[in-house]
């Protein structure tokens, strides 16, 4: 049975001229689906009874439940299961500007980073696009408050799933429905190139981070396997391109990994690396994990490091940190949950 949150509007509205139907049809329901958001076709109360009954037999709607929910200052943390049980998770973060929910694309990831939690599980499958629509809708459900914002950061290479991560931007920003601007929306890859080319020529203005993590191809192959398919050389070339040909500006990721990619000499490299370009550098502090060795940077090493990028006049920014407390970094909670399963409800402010 199709899930009808795989559908774009375009979709709806062939699905019911091939019924004989209204092209405006596929707006309305569109609209019972993303405005008013309702959870059973019965409640799309301007359709016909026998269209309503044919939907039923036709479309399955939500598919996926919540199993876990875990709260900090301003981050809550969900686990889904899937309607095949497996699992992925979302975080909703609160920010003075909004609501943003990081999804996830894939259960597992084949990307095999070494300081990533979802690596360590290889891609299991893809998700489809309901699965991601599902996730904003279930959060926004769940916590009250409006989502603004998406960012394609959680478990799982977006790009790796290419097709339906584009129907999933062309239902969310479509004006019928959620209607988020695609500047409120991210994608972050480790770097696929084909795919950021193909993405370039989309007609949405959708923002795209890149994870970096390292100044040179020596310790990107070592970290990131991506790097030997993309050296750094063609993934620079390939940005440029796509700087240029969308005038918009590119995000780099960069974790700080103690003694690993946080030397002074790494931050002179890096500026190197993207001297020119409409870019700016985002560093994160590591969210260390039991199963994974790598350490996170001192504090004072961080600051070094992000007034050397300064220095050499490099737009740069240390990301706000959500939820370490709760393990938010890719792939953490779900890893976690394999040893627990009772709600865990975690609030600083009653800890003090
Ligand atoms: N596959 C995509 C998106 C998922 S990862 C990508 O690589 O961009 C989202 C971001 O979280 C990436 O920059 C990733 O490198 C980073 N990340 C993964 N594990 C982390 C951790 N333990 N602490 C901080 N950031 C982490």
């Amino acid at each position: 049975m199709q899930n009808i949150y795989n559908l774009t509007l375009k979709d709806l509205e062939n699905y019911f001229v091939e019924q004989g139907d209204k092209k405006f049809r596929g707006t309305q329901v569109f609209e019972w689906l993303y405005r008013k958001k309702v959870k059973s076709f019965k409640e799309m109360t301007n359709l016909k009874k026998e269209l309503l009954e044919k939907f039923e037999q036709n479309f399955e709607m939500k598919t996926i439940q919540i199993t876990k929910v875990e709260r900090d200052i301003d981050v809550e943390k969900y686990l889904f299961e899937l309607k095949d049980h497996e699992k992925v998770e979302a975080v909703l973060m609160n920010h003075d500007y909004g609501n943003s929910v990081c999804i996830s694309t894939q259960v597992g990831c084949n990307m095999g980073c070494k300081f990533c939690e979802s690596g360590r599980l290889k891609k299991i499958r893809n998700l489809e696009t309901h699965e991601m629509i599902e996730q904003i809708l279930t959060i926004e459900e769940e916590c009250g408050k409006r989502i603004s914002h998406v960012v394609v950061m959680g478990i799982g290479e977006p790009f790796d799933n290419y097709d339906n991560l584009v129907r999933f931007i062309e239902i969310i920003n479509n004006d019928h429905g959620i209607a988020l601007g695609s500047r409120h929306i991210t994608v972050s890859t480790c770097g696929v190139v084909p795919k950021i080319i193909e993405f370039s020529n989309l007609p949405y203005q959708v923002n795209l981070a890149i994870s970096l993590h390292a100044p040179n191809n020596e310790l990107r192959n070592q970290i990131m396997p991506i790097n030997k398919a993309y050296p750094l050389e063609i993934l620079i070339d390939t940005l440029k391109k796509y700087i240029e040909k969308t005038n918009r500006r590119v995000t780099f990721e960069y974790i700080l990994l103690k003694d690993v990619n946080d030397q002074k000499q790494q931050a002179k490299e890096l500026a190197e690396l993207v001297r020119g370009m409409n870019c700016y550098i985002n560093l994160i502090p590591y969210n260390e994990t039991n199963n994974i060795a790598f350490k996170r940077s001192k504090q004072e090493t961080i600051l070094e490091f992000y007034d050397i990028l300064k220095k050499n006049r490099i737009n740069v920014t240390i990301r706000r940190e959500f939820g370490s407390k709760i393990s938010a970094a890719c792939g953490q909670l779900r890893s976690k949950k394999e040893d627990e399963d009772e709600i865990i409800l975690h609030d600083r402010h009653r800890e003090s």
